[in-house]
């Protein structure tokens, strides 16, 4: 999609308005009664999926939209910026997508495409391990030959909706490359494969997508549920990054947005000293600092994605970072300036300001944490010394 550097394209600003449309018709209560009562967000995943949001930048040809990852990213964003942000956006069509379109065999990418794209079968993604952490080169998830098949044995952890999904892109290595700079494989396993099991994990925040620990013991798995080439693993893997940070950017300047205009609106009318509270510049200044945060940090965003739809994967690597990084902490910033300009209704349900402050947070810590972006620019950006 093309626009001037600064503006987006006309297609990108009614496929904006068209989403900001359907996510009315659910708005911030469908979400908020969802979470109360446990439930999935089914109804606004199918209906955006029936849409063609949902795949808008995965091929034509495997049922998406055909656009790029600035497409799905501004779904993202306007999503959550109606409060009915979807987690699993970042995870099934952006990464998951991302790497099958781009790795997968014309036979994979025909056979899980088009559930991601109408949203009938969603793809979780499994990197994180709980001895790992942060740290992906010591995953110890791996991939065994067996004749003509793969046994998968490992763990993983934080892993959002495994409950909802029909299959987990699993991050592994394969046993000739067990220790030493992780050689990644990647492979698609179904949630219902025997050996594969899961537990919650309870969170302090509120949302629909739920966290999970997975455990993965002797899975077999056919010969094609490798995704790509098992030598080229690390590249493959850096193809679902990019989207991963550019969707988390998109997904946290959208929950700004929601917070920013619930304030806005909220300040304009509430009245304690004979005016409305927005005429004190302790209430307007904060929000004027919120709102340019996010503006710069939406910029970048649009930046990160305009190079990854070029297939400049180095240059939108240091500009998806500085998104990520950007956009957790202006919706972090927003989220506080919220529920303080709230007074005590920022603490309410009615309000739904609160909440935002818990899943803003999440932003600076998955899927990549602040401190490993700011690594990365000092290492990357500045020629600085590797400081781990
Ligand atoms: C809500 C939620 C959803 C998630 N969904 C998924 C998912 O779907 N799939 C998935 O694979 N993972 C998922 N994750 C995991 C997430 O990506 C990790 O939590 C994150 O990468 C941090 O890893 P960790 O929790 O092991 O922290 P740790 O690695 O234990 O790090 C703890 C702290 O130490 C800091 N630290 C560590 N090393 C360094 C260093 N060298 N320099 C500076 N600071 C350092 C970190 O930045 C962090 O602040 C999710 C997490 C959350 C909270």
């Amino acid at each position: 999609m093309t626009g001037n550097a600064f503006q987006e394209s006309e297609e990108r600003q009614i496929l904006r308005q068209e989403v900001a449309k359907l996510a009315s018709t659910f708005g911030r209560e469908y979400i908020s009664k969802k979470i109360e009562a446990g439930e999935k967000t089914t109804e606004l995943w199918e209906a955006i999926g029936k849409a063609g949001y949902l795949g808008v930048n995965l091929p034509e040809e495997y049922g998406g939209g055909g656009g790029g990852i600035g497409d799905v990213a501004a779904v993202c964003e306007e999503l959550a910026a109606a409060g009915c942000p979807l987690l699993l956006m970042v995870v099934s069509p952006a990464i998951c997508g991302s790497v099958i379109a781009r790795f997968g065999s014309e036979e994979q990418k025909r056979k899980w495409l088009p559930g991601i794209c109408d949203g009938s079968s969603t793809m979780a993604f499994a990197i994180t391990e709980p001895d790992a952490g942060t740290n992906s080169h010591n995953i110890t998830t791996t991939a065994r030959r067996d004749g003509d098949e793969w046994v998968l044995k490992g763990q993983k952890i934080f892993i959002s909706g495994v409950d909802e999904a029909d299959n987990v892109l699993v991050v592994s290595r394969t046993e000739d490359a067990k220790t030493g700079k992780l050689k990644p494989c990647l492979f698609v396993v179904p949630t219902d494969s025997k050996g594969f099991s899961y537990t919650h994990i309870p969170m302090e925040f509120g949302a629909p997508e739920l966290q999970f620990q997975v455990f993965i013991d002797d899975v077999r798995l056919p010969a094609d549920a490798l995704v790509g080439d098992e030598d080229a693993g690390l590249i493959q893997l850096f193809a679902g990054l990019n989207p991963e940070r550019i969707m988390a950017a998109s997904f946290s300047t959208g929950l700004g947005r929601f917070a920013l205009e619930r304030t806005v609106s909220y300040v304009k009318q509430r009245e304690v000293f004979g005016a409305p509270i927005a005429t004190h510049q302790a209430i307007a200044h904060p929000l004027a600092e919120v709102k340019i945060e996010i503006e710069m940090s939406r910029l970048m965003t649009q930046k990160a994605a305009a190079l990854y739809d070029a297939g400049d994967d180095m240059g939108a690597g240091e500009a998806a970072n500085m998104a990520k990084y950007a956009a957790a902490e202006a919706a972090c910033h927003a989220a506080d300036v919220a529920v303080q300009s709230h007074g005590g209704m920022g603490m309410t349900k009615e309000y739904a300001v609160a909440n935002v402050l818990m899943a803003a947070r999440v932003g600076r810590i998955a899927p990549v944490s602040r401190e490993m972006v700011l690594n990365f620019v000092g290492m990357h950006s500045l020629g600085l010394p590797k400081s781990y």
